[in-house]
């Protein structure tokens, strides 16, 4: 996969996903017309959110990849939140239609149609969208592209209540107990109810500047570290992520009478680490004399 994410660029899997959603709605309709399944033409009408889905991820890569201007000086990286959040509201209304669904089927059990031949196109649809789903999660990540992996968590959702409908009417068949179908959906609403709310949150903090996890934290400190020789401490250390844009700032306190030309070299030696250690980093540095130093570390380390 790591070559793969040399040859397409997240814009050709922003639309990659729209041509695949034209597709599967496509097989969807198909299933639907062939069998007059209601169950069949509700899954083919969830398809026409997943072509709007995937409209909207391509109008966020484009915006993100508009270079920084008067308006907007810190670049548009977050039109890919905007998106991702847009996503996250659909899967919970998916999960809440199917929990309408499931709950009136379970109070009002009914008998099943068994479309053969529609599920079987239902079931292609569905493997079309599980290889497409993993692609983008595979490469949106390593892109560090939220728009993306939200798109392909929103398609593997409808793979998953796909599947559950499918082995649900397959259970529910063999044992003869119809309401194992509908407790099945609950379940996989459930589940879609999950994602979709980890998506939002996850979203939401992008939009909020959340800073950076744990780990990433140390990792700046300790690059910040190894570059500072000749300052005294860095502190009040901010970050936060933008898409696939880290911004970290920090004061630098240097000795007094250090000439501008030195503070500045050891900026740059800063700068240089951090932007080789953690990529697309944006770094900006406020230089401080000593008097301005807080209470140093009890482990000495630089960054307070
Ligand atoms: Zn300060
Ligand atoms: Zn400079």
């Amino acid at each position: 996969m790591t070559s793969k994410a040399a040859i397409f660029t997240p814009k050709q899997l922003a639309i990659g996903s729209i041509i695949v959603a034209v597709l599967v709605l496509g097989l969807k309709y198909l299933a639907y017309a062939m069998t007059n399944s209601v169950g069949l033409y509700s899954d083919a009408l969830e398809s026409i959110v997943n072509l709007a889905a995937s409209i909207a991820v391509a109008i966020a890569i484009w915006l993100r990849d508009k270079p920084a201007d008067h308006n907007h000086p810190y670049g548009h990286d977050k039109a890919e939140y905007i998106s991702a959040v847009l996503e996250g509201v659909l899967i919970v209304l998916a999960a809440v239609a199917i929990f309408m669904e499931a709950s009136e089927a379970l109070l009002h059990p009914r008998a099943l149609d068994i479309p053969v031949l529609g599920l079987g196109l239902n079931a292609l649809a569905g493997v079309l969208n599980g290889g497409w789903a993993m692609v983008l999660i595979r490469l949106g990540r390593k892109m560090r592209s939220p728009a993306l992996v939200a798109d392909g968590k929103h398609l593997f959702t409808d793979v998953i209540s796909s599947l559950g409908i499918l082995v649900g009417i397959v259970i529910a068949l063999v044992s003869g107990l119809n309401w194992l179908d509908p407790l099945l959906a609950l379940l996989v609403a459930i589940l879609i109810l999950w994602t979709g709310w980890g998506l939002i949150r996850n979203s939401l903090g992008g939009l909020m500047d959340e800073a950076v996890d744990e780990e990433e934290l140390e990792h700046i400190q300790q690059v910040i570290t190894d570059h500072a020789h000749g300052a005294i401490e860095a502190h009040d250390l901010r970050t936060r992520h933008a898409g696939r844009i880290t911004f970290i700032e920090f004061h630098l306190v240097v000795p007094s009478n250090m000439t501008v030309f030195s503070a500045h070299e050891i900026c740059d030696k800063i700068e240089d680490g951090l932007e080789a250690a953690i990529s697309s980093a944006h770094v900006v540095i406020h230089i401080e004399p000593e008097d301005k130093a807080h209470e140093p570390n009890a482990d000495g380390s630089m960054v307070i």
